[in-house]
């Protein structure tokens, strides 16, 4: 389990819950949120130390690398965006070994120049299942935020492959957030970019809200809709291309880089009946084949 760029709130709610399970995760922080108070190098020292989290680096100012190494070069990019992160997050006592690029943007060349200084950086993979580290540094990570949105039974399938197989499924996310956050609803009508639901809108102050076309889909970052405005049951939508939304469909909405709290304590009451949690940095040290050998995981009742 990973998270991305870094909030108090990782430590204040997210850590409590992902303990109850017996599980553990990996913070990949971006420097921007530690400069503008979102987390605090202490709250990061405490999830390391308090709650066994591992600590990553998500660089200094969230560059898309690939175009920052085009405008200014590789060394630039080393030097601006990956050894600041890495001197302050290390610097303040966590023990940085891996990178998650913002956009999880990357080229080879950047890669294998961050694996000088790293110990693996994770690649999007729709089916994020591996064994370890792969040949070319790489860790598989696949999104459960609401902007990728996969249904909670999508994501046991995964979970049954994982267990199936004997290897480790790597999930990231950026907030868990409470399904006051969220609408499901059904539609019940569509007139221009404006979608009726079933039941009342109420959106989250201050984020990016999107609307889920169909909760029994998987939904690629592209399909998921902005959302402008919600009064009562209607919702203003950006943009809403012919037929992308139908009538009597379940749709979700709710902020785009956030997981809804019960999907994702169903996920983790799942995966903690099934599997071992593992941070990054024990699975690059092949901890959970080790303990996988010591004790299996709990049968799944067929
Ligand atoms: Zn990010």
């Amino acid at each position: 389990m990973q998270f991305d760029d870094g909030w108090t709130a990782w430590l204040t709610e997210t850590a409590p819950i992902i303990q109850r399970y017996g599980a553990t995760a990996t913070g990949f922080v971006n420097d921007r949120y530690v400069h503008n108070g979102r987390i605090t190098l202490d709250e990061l020292r405490r999830l390391q130390d308090e709650y066994d989290w591992e600590i990553g680096t998500h660089t200094a100012n969230h560059q898309n690398a690939p175009r920052f190494v085009q405008s200014n070069g590789l060394d630039a990019w080393l030097d601006k965006e990956l050894d600041p992160s890495l001197a302050l997050l290390r610097g303040a006592g966590l023990r940085v070994e891996a990178l998650a690029f913002p956009f999880n943007a990357s080229t080879p060349e950047i890669a294998q120049a961050a694996l000088g200084r790293i110990g693996s950086y994770r690649r999007v993979d729709p089916l994020a299942l591996a064994d370890g580290v792969r040949p070319d540094g790489s860790l598989p990570g696949t999104s459960i935020d609401t902007a990728q949105y996969a249904p909670v039974e999508l994501v046991k399938k995964w979970i049954d492959l994982a267990q199936r197989r004997d290897v480790v499924l790597f999930l990231y996310g950026h907030r868990v957030l409470p399904d006051s956050a969220f609408t499901v609803g059904r539609v019940v009508a569509v007139a221009g970019n404006v979608v009726t639901l079933d039941r009342p809108v109420e959106l989250a102050d201050g984020e990016e809200n999107v609307l889920v076309p169909c909760v029994l889909r998987r939904q690629a970052a592209q399909s998921v809709i902005p959302v402008t405005a919600a009064a009562g049951s209607e919702v203003t939508l950006a943009d809403l291309p012919p037929g992308a939304v139908a009538v009597g469909s379940d749709v979700l909405v709710g902020p785009s880089y956030g997981t809804r709290q019960s999907d994702f304590e169903e996920i983790l009451r799942y995966a903690s009946e099934r599997l071992h949690f593992y941070t990054i940095a024990d699975v690059r040290a092949g901890r959970h084949r080790l303990a996988a050998a010591a004790a299996p995981p709990p049968e799944t009742v067929p």
